[in-house]
């Protein structure tokens, strides 16, 4: 057996999510405030000197050939450092699959993180940021880690420094959304004329828990909302249940509540899981080195 390691990869929510107009490149320009959660896939890579890059998977949902981001990102971390060696990646998946939670791109970035050390490449995390970009928008901010504002494609990293520690509810409504569907039926009054980051940043940065709740913003809610009206009705079911705001993370379906506490989040978690098949309970992620994940349980 070969070199054997663990890596984490950790979801992502979107605390705010602008666009800003559409490019002549056909993507869209973005502003949004990212913001890491400890819900984690466990990726387990194993060298294989003279193999291939094989991927194996606990669920059926993801592709386990060339399409799999942590295959596109081993590929791009062999050609980019020059390491001829194989490597065989298990993902024990816990993130929710295309869910605006970017558990692909999370992924993918560990794969980067995971090979630098195995393989003691030596990489500075910001070059696997840049090589990230080229597998996916958001793999750059799931190399980095913590919470960040993301812009032009997503792939811009600028990092938000705070320590808030606030407990998230995630739910996944059983609809399956086409991100790209969404942004394709973006209208010019979906766009925004100055983002929400520069106060995100200031509510985090203070510490202060109803400002960032006050400052929450997706603009890609009401297009999912009117091409998936499910999506709303379950947004509308969760508020009613869990008495405070429900927001949705990326193109969705994934909904949340922010909470200040873990027991006002057990609570809400508790009555969701009523009537809802997939919640989850986890935080945010602040620092650098993370910690091992603890979600997907309850404690
Ligand atoms: P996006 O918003 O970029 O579409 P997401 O967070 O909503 O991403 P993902 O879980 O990343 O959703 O899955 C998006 C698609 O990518 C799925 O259709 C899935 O088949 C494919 N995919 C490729 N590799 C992976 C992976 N390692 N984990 C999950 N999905 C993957």
């Amino acid at each position: 057996m070969g070199a054997l390691l663990v890596e984490h990869a950790f979801a992502k929510i979107n605390l705010t999510l602008d666009v800003l107009g559409r490019r002549d490149d056909g993507y869209h320009e973005v502003d949004m405030v990212m913001q890491t959660v400890d819900l984690a896939d466990v990726l387990t890579l194993e060298d294989d000197p003279g193999g291939d890059i094989t991927i194996d998977a606990s669920v059926s949902t993801v592709p386990l050939d060339e399409r799999n981001l942590a295959h596109t990102a081993a590929r791009v971390f062999r050609m980019r450092s020059g390491v001829e060696r194989g490597v065989r990646i298990h993902i024990d998946k816990q993130i929710p699959v295309a869910a605006g939670l970017a558990g692909g791109s999370a992924d993918a970035a560990a794969v980067l993180r995971g090979l630098n050390r195995l393989w003691a490449a030596g990489r500075p995390l910001a070059e696997l940021a840049e090589w990230g970009a080229s597998v996916g928008s958001d793999v750059p901010f799931c190399v980095w880690r913590g919470c960040a504002v993301a812009r032009g494609r997503g792939e811009r990293i600028e990092p938000v420094r705070h320590t808030m520690n606030a407990w998230v509810v995630l739910v996944r409504p059983p609809v399956f959304v086409s991100t790209g569907d969404v942004y394709a039926a973006l209208t010019r009054a979906d766009y925004s004329g100055a983002p929400r980051s520069p106060l995100m940043k200031a509510a985090l940065v203070a510490g202060d828990f109803e400002a960032v709740r006050a400052n929450v913003f997706n603009a890609l809610a009401p297009v999912t909302f009117r091409l998936y009206p499910e999506v709303r009705r379950v947004a509308q079911r969760v508020q009613q249940v869990a008495q405070v705001p429900v927001y949705m993370s990326g193109s969705g379906p994934t909904l949340y509540c922010l909470l200040p506490t873990r027991g006002a989040a057990q609570r809400v978690y508790h009555a969701l899981r009523g009537f809802m098949r997939e919640v989850y309970l986890c935080r945010f992620l602040t620092a650098a080195p993370l910690p091992a994940p603890a979600a997907g349980a309850l404690p």
